[in-house]
C-alpha cells in the first residue's frame, strides 16, 4: 500500500515537472528569433495571448482602444488571422515591453499580420525613438499605411475638424494638435510643423494619444 502511494506521488511530481518545463519553454527569454506558438485568445486589435499564457503586443502598430471607432473591426481582423492559429513571432531589438509582453512582428504562414492591419486602415504605424524604428520592416509597414491613407479606408475615412497646423517634436514619432500639452515650449529648430495631419502620418508619425489629431 505504501509503495502504491509512493508511485502515485512520483507520478504527480513528474506531471508537475512536465507542466513547469512546458511553461518555462514558452517564456524562455533566449528563444531563437523566429518561434512558433498557438494563439489562444485575442484581446484587441494589437494584442493576443499564447498557449503558456504569454501576451504578445504586435510591434510598431497601435489599434483603437475600447470605445473608439474601429476598435471592434481591428479586433475582428486580428482574430480572423490569428485565433487558434500557429503564429511565428519575429522579434526586433527589444524582446519585451515594461509590462512583460512580447513585442513581435507576427506571421501566419506567409501573412504579415501587423502589415494587414495597417493596410486595412485599422491601426496606425506606431514607432518609438529606439533601435526598433530602424528595423527593415518599418518601411514595409509605412508602405501599408500609405496604401490605406490613399484608399481612405478604416481610420483614414474618419473626418477630423482641421487645425491650423500640427506639431511634431524632433526625436519623437507623435503628431500633436497645436493646443496639446506636449506641443508647448517649442525649441526653435527642434520641431516641425505640418499644415495637414496626413502629411505627418505619411512620413511615419502617429497621433498623440492625448490630443488625438
Ligand atoms: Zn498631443
Amino acid at each position: 500500500m505504501a509503495k502504491k502511494k509512493l508511485s502515485l506521488a512520483t507520478l504527480l511530481i513528474v506531471i508537475a515537472l512536465l507542466i513547469v518545463f512546458r511553461f518555462v519553454e514558452d517564456i524562455d527569454y533566449d528563444l531563437p528569433p523566429n518561434h512558433r506558438f498557438r494563439v489562444t485568445k485575442v484581446i484587441d486589435g494589437d494584442t493576443f495571448v499564447l498557449n503558456g499564457g504569454d501576451k504578445v503586443r504586435l510591434l510598431a502598430i497601435d489599434t483603437p482602444e475600447k470605445g473608439e471607432k474601429y476598435y471592434q473591426e481591428a479586433k475582428e481582423l486580428l482574430k480572423k488571422h490569428t485565433d487558434d492559429a500557429v503564429v511565428t513571432l519575429v522579434y526586433a531589438n527589444k524582446r519585451r515591453d515594461k509590462y512583460g509582453r512580447l513585442l513581435a512582428y507576427v506571421y501566419v504562414e506567409n501573412t504579415f499580420v501587423n502589415k494587414i492591419i495597417l493596410e486595412k486602415g485599422l491601426g496606425y504605424l506606431y514607432l518609438f525613438k529606439d533601435s526598433d524604428s530602424d528595423h527593415p520592416k518599418t518601411k514595409e509597414l509605412l508602405e501599408a499605411q500609405l496604401t490605406a491613407i490613399n484608399a481612405k479606408v478604416g481610420l483614414w475615412s474618419l473626418q477630423y475638424s482641421p487645425e491650423e497646423f500640427y506639431i511634431n517634436k524632433t526625436g519623437s514619432f507623435r503628431l500633436h494638435r497645436p493646443g496639446c500639452n506636449s506641443a508647448q515650449k517649442l525649441v526653435p529648430g527642434r520641431y516641425q510643423k505640418f499644415d495637414n495631419r496626413l502629411d505627418g502620418f505619411k512620413i511615419g508619425l502617429s497621433p498623440c494619444r492625448n490630443c488625438k489629431p
